[in-house]
């Protein structure tokens, strides 16, 4: 996985310094901006030194160094049962510069309160507790991982795929472009993978991402909709000047801008989610998150010889030039959206 890699370098001018040099190739402020004392300058201010190595932290109370090594101590005490799957979690592990861009391989009966929501495109999707909740940082004192979850929502969603035993390229797909995706400025517009597990009867391996709390788009606006007009009356906000096509519309804008800004982070990384329609955004809180990204290919990616004219996604939110046989763009999936 050629995620977050450090080391790898660009020659150019640095944004915070302006002297020319090497460029890190993922900084602190974006990819090839910063040359690399700049970055750990930047990096010591916003996030501090590590207590155990005393170099510049990488993310939010996390050491890449030190973490790392953590993590490879531990990597025989769990299996997946399938080796690629295993280097992919490891190597997410290893690469980790912040607490978000790590999987864990997650034991199924760590999950309690297993229950079938809804079938997906491609496979079924479950809602389970998950007591102990996602890393978040090393616990210095205690000698263990400090583990985070919401008091009010320790919810997990268990996505399994049909078949995933065997296609595991897919399947490891969809988790790195979750991944890739997800980071501290999209926090609020993707839904976050926390790791890997496996249905002890199917045998089929199930990634485990963020809950939803509040459903699909239309289920939310639904809801929202019932509620505004419940306290519109209860208010007798009628007597008033508000308007309530304004209220609507003022919520509305606002989970159509946060679906462009999601949009907008895939593009950023180069993919294209290929696969967007009002099922594939799902709420939690009170705001609209990008799912499903199954389908999200690099921008330049070829279809297999096999696969040429495979056409799939929702029909009314398919680009006309789709249809027609051309390749998914950027454009295309702004046609969706
Ligand atoms: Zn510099
Ligand atoms: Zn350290």
């Amino acid at each position: 996985m050629e995620q977050s890699s450090i080391e790898e370098q660009k020659y150019g001018k640095c944004m915070e310094c302006k002297k020319l040099g090497k460029l890190m190739r993922t900084s602190i402020l974006g990819p090839s901006i910063l040359c690399q004392i700049c970055d750990s300058n930047l990096k010591a201010q916003k996030f501090g030194r590590c207590i155990e190595c005393k170099q510049e932290n990488t993310g939010h109370n996390w050491c890449q160094t030190c973490n790392s090594k953590r993590f490879q101590n531990d990597f025989n005490n769990w299996t997946s049962g399938n080796d690629d799957i295993d280097k992919f979690i490891q190597n997410t592990q290893l690469s980790a510069w912040d607490s978000y861009q790590l999987l864990e391989w997650i034991p199924y009966d760590k999950f309690s309160k297993v229950k079938y929501i809804a079938k997906g495109g491609f496979g079924q999707i479950y809602k389970a507790t998950w007591k102990d909740g996602y890393i978040f940082h090393w616990d210095v004192s205690k000698n263990q991982w400090k583990r985070f979850s919401e008091k009010s929502n320790k919810f997990v969603a268990l996505k399994s795929l049909n078949k995933s035993q065997k296609i595991t390229y897919e399947f490891i797909n969809e988790i790195t472009s979750h991944i890739k995706v997800f980071s501290f400025k999209s926090l609020d517009q993707i839904i976050r993978c926390y790791g890997i597990s496996q249905d002890p009867d199917t045998k089929e391996y199930i990634m485990v991402m963020q809950y939803a709390n509040k459903g699909s788009l239309r289920n939310y606006l639904n809801e929202k909709n019932k509620k505004i007009y419940n306290e519109y009356k209860k208010n007798k906000y009628y007597e008033t000047n508000l308007d309530l096509n304004l209220q609507i519309w003022g919520y509305k804008v606002g989970i159509l801008r946060n679906i462009s800004i999601g949009l907008r982070r895939i593009h950023d990384k180069g993919l294209i989610h290929r696969d967007l329609h009002s099922g594939n955004i799902v709420c939690n809180k009170d705001l609209s998150r990008i799912t499903d990204m199954g389908l999200c290919r690099p921008v330049n990616y070829k279809e297999l010889e096999t696969m040429e004219n495979s056409v799939y996604g929702v029909l009314p939110y398919l680009a006309p030039e789709i249809l027609r046989g051309q390749d998914y763009t950027e454009a295309s999936d702004i046609y969706s959206f």
